[in-house]
């Protein structure tokens, strides 16, 4: 017990139901994330609320490649953006509309009202292939049901999910009936009374529970009778896909003249991630290299 992943992920089936679940906490991950913006805990709770879905979902769509969640409204929430990829690197970011902040302090966290007339998209990039992204609307009072409902739409499977997530940690649970054609190999109940069964047990968790238990203890206590496995666990963690080589393939998109007015105006140039506020820092001589290399390339194309 000595190495424990605090942040995890691990699925889990029944020998006699037709349901698959998938079940994920996050803690370090939850404060490293937060700590990099100076945000109140509201805004805390939203975001590890956000990062335990794409987590899951990423989880379930089983992609090599990144799976994100980005929410626009013109009302609290200005930005939210969370991404997972196949490796379990997460990352982050909440930004609120300026005119509203004062909301933060004086009202308590209301899903729905952060994000009133906002869009919501799940975006899936696979290192080979097709990008795709699908409009989740916004009309439930979490995003755990907005999802939910999602899925119920989209693969017309029932689906379960469910979210605790206050400033400092996260748990999530995914309960889906599986496909018709796996469903005459696994068992014989029929599957909606399974997934019924199982979204009734799964419903009797407190958040203190989800919070303090071990997985397979967690599991156990709900599921004892239904012969549950819970398959290995897949470790979770911060990680930013930023760095200074990125920060200067995107220079090279900019207006090299635009470039050298800000070096020229401020000495040097410098670039600050959104994500996990890494700053970089480029001094005159670099930019003035990266534009000659540019230009070199654009005289040999
Ligand atoms: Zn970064």
């Amino acid at each position: 017990m000595s190495d424990q992943i605090l942040d995890k992920i691990q699925r889990f089936s029944f020998a006699q139901l037709p349901v698959r679940g998938e079940i994920v906490s996050l803690k370090d991950s939850i404060g490293i994330i937060c700590d990099q913006h100076d945000y109140p805990n509201e805004v805390r709770h939203l975001l590890a609320e956000a990062l335990t879905a794409c987590t899951l979902l990423a989880d379930i769509i089983k992609i090599e490649g990144r799976v994100s969640l980005q929410l626009q409204s013109p009302s609290l929430v200005k930005l939210l953006l969370v991404e997972c990829n196949h490796l379990g690197h997460i990352r982050g970011l909440l930004q609120t509309n300026e005119a509203l902040e004062h909301l933060i302090r004086e009202e308590l966290f209301d899903f729905k009202e952060w994000t009133d007339k906002g869009q919501l998209a799940i975006t899936i990039e696979p290192k080979k292939g097709q990008r795709y992204q699908g409009i989740v609307p916004l009309d439930k009072t979490s995003l755990a049901e907005c999802l939910e409902d999602y899925f119920n739409l989209s693969e017309q499977l029932p689906t379960h999910i469910k979210i605790f997530a206050d400033q400092n940690q996260a748990f999530g649970m995914f309960v889906q009936t599986l496909p018709q054609e796996a469903d005459s190999s696994i068992g014989n109940e029929p599957s909606q009374q399974a997934f019924d069964h199982v979204v009734a047990l799964s419903n009797t968790i407190k958040s203190q529970e989800a919070f303090a238990l071990e997985h397979q203890d967690l599991l156990y206590r709900l599921f004892h009778q239904d012969e549950v496995s819970l398959y290995p666990e897949k470790a979770i963690q911060f990680q930013c896909s930023c760095s200074r080589e990125r920060n200067m393939a995107a220079l090279t998109t900019l207006d090299p003249a635009e470039l050298m007015g800000i070096v020229e105006e401020q000495g040097a140039l410098e670039m600050v991630c959104d994500f996990c506020s890494n700053k970089e820092v480029f001094n005159r001589d670099e930019i003035m290299k990266l534009i000659m290399a540019e230009a070199d390339q654009g005289s040999v194309n």
